[in-house]
C-alpha cells in the first residue's frame, strides 16, 4: 500500500520550506517535491539585503539550505522530481511526477515563478552564448568585458549593480523615461560610473554569430536604431508563475497567477498555493515565508476539520 502524506508540498522555494517547516514541526507527515534544487529563484540571489535578521545581508543559496536544514530536521521527506499532473480529491490526491507518483491528502502548490524571455531576434539562439537571465550565475564569464542588462524593475537594477563589480561597462537599458526599482537602487546607480542608464530604448536584435557580438537598440521616441558593441546581453524583464501543469485544474489570473481565498486555498477544496505562483502584492523572499507560516494555519485547521 503506498503512503499517504498527509501534505505534499511542490516547490522548494522559501514559500514551500517554510510551510514545510511549521507543518512538519506540527508532527504532520510532509513531503516536498522539488525538480531543480530547494531554494527556488532565492538560490541565484546574490546577497539578500532586505530579509530581517541579516544586518550584512545573506546569500540566497546560504538561506536556502538554512531553511532546507530545518524543514528536514523536523522530519521534512524530500523528493527530486517535477510534477506532470494533479489527479484525485482532497483527502486523496494522487499528482503524478516524471519518476513516480505521490499520494497526499492536502497538496500546497509553492511553485514560485521563471524568468520572462524578450523574445527579440537571437535571444534564443544566442542563450548560454552570451544572453543570459541571471548575472549571479553567469556574471563571470564577463570579466573586464561589455554588457547590457535589460529592464527596469528592482531585478535588472540589481543586475547592473552586481555586474559593475565585474564587467568594465554596463548599459542599463529600459523602455520607458524612469526605473520602475526602489529609490534605494536608483541612487545606487545613479553613483555607479561604471553603469550607463539608457532609457526610452528597447533591444529589437542581438547580434552574433556563435557568441553576442552586437546589441542593436531603438529609441522609442524618435524611432533612432543605434548598435551596441558588446559581449553579453542579460534579460531582467520580470517572471512568469510556474503554473502551467495546472492550467485545467485552478481559477488563475490572465497571467497564470492563482486566485486564492485569504486562507491561500484554490478554488479546489485541498489545495493551497503560496509565495510568487499566486496573485499578490509583492513577491520577496520575506512574504514568501509570511505565507508559508499563514498556509501551514490554514493546512492545519483544513486536516483538523476533515
Ligand atoms: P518587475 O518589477 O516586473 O519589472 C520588470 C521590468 O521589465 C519593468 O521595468 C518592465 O518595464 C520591464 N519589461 C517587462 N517586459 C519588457 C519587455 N518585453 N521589454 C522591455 N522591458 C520589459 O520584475 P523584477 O524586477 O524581476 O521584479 C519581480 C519582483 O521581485 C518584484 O516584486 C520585485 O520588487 C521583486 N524583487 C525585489 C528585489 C528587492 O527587493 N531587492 C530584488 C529583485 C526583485 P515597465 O517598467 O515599463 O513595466
Amino acid at each position: 500500500m503506498q503512503e499517504i502524506f498527509d501534505v505534499l508540498i511542490i516547490g522548494a522555494g522559501p514559500a514551500g520550506l517554510s510551510a514545510a517547516i511549521y507543518l512538519a514541526r506540527s508532527c504532520l507527515k510532509v513531503a516536498v517535491v522539488e525538480k531543480i534544487a530547494p531554494g527556488g529563484m532565492a538560490l541565484i540571489i546574490d546577497n539578500l539585503e532586505n530579509y530581517p535578521g541579516f544586518p550584512d545581508g545573506i546569500a540566497g543559496y546560504e538561506l536556502a539550505s538554512k531553511m532546507t536544514a530545518q524543514a528536514k530536521k523536523f522530519g521534512t521527506n524530500m523528493f527530486s522530481d517535477e510534477i506532470l499532473e494533479i489527479a484525485g480529491t482532497s483527502g486523496d490526491f494522487s499528482v503524478r511526477g516524471v519518476d513516480k507518483t505521490y499520494r497526499a491528502k492536502v497538496i500546497l502548490l509553492s511553485t514560485g515563478s521563471k524568468y520572462e524571455k524578450l523574445n527579440i531576434l537571437n535571444e534564443k539562439e544566442l542563450t548560454g552564448k552570451g544572453v543570459s537571465y541571471c548575472a549571479t550565475c553567469d556574471g563571470s564569464f564577463f570579466r573586464n568585458q561589455k554588457v547590457a542588462v535589460i529592464g527596469g524593475g528592482n531585478s535588472a537594477l540589481q543586475e547592473a549593480l552586481y555586474l559593475s563589480r565585474i564587467a568594465s561597462e554596463v548599459y542599463l537599458i529600459h523602455r520607458r523615461a524612469a526605473y520602475r526599482a526602489s529609490k534605494l537602487l536608483q541612487q545606487r546607480v545613479a553613483g555607479n560610473l561604471k553603469v550607463k542608464p539608457v532609457l526610452d530604448s528597447v533591444a529589437t536584435e542581438i547580434m552574433g554569430k556563435d557568441k553576442v557580438e552586437n546589441l542593436i537598440i531603438k529609441n522609442v521616441k524618435t524611432g533612432e536604431e543605434s548598435i551596441i558593441k558588446l559581449e553579453g546581453v542579460f534579460v531582467a524583464v520580470g517572471h512568469s508563475p510556474n503554473t502551467a501543469f495546472c492550467k485545467k485544474l485552478l481559477k488563475m489570473d490572465e497571467k497564470g497567477y492563482i486566485l486564492v481565498e485569504q486562507s491561500l486555498e484554490t478554488s479546489i477544496k485541498g489545495i493551497f498555493a503560496a509565495g510568487d505562483c499566486r496573485v499578490t502584492e509583492l513577491r520577496q523572499v520575506a512574504t514568501a515565508v509570511g505565507d508559508g507560516a499563514l498556509v501551514s494555519e490554514s493546512i492545519d485547521k483544513f486536516l483538523q476539520n476533515s
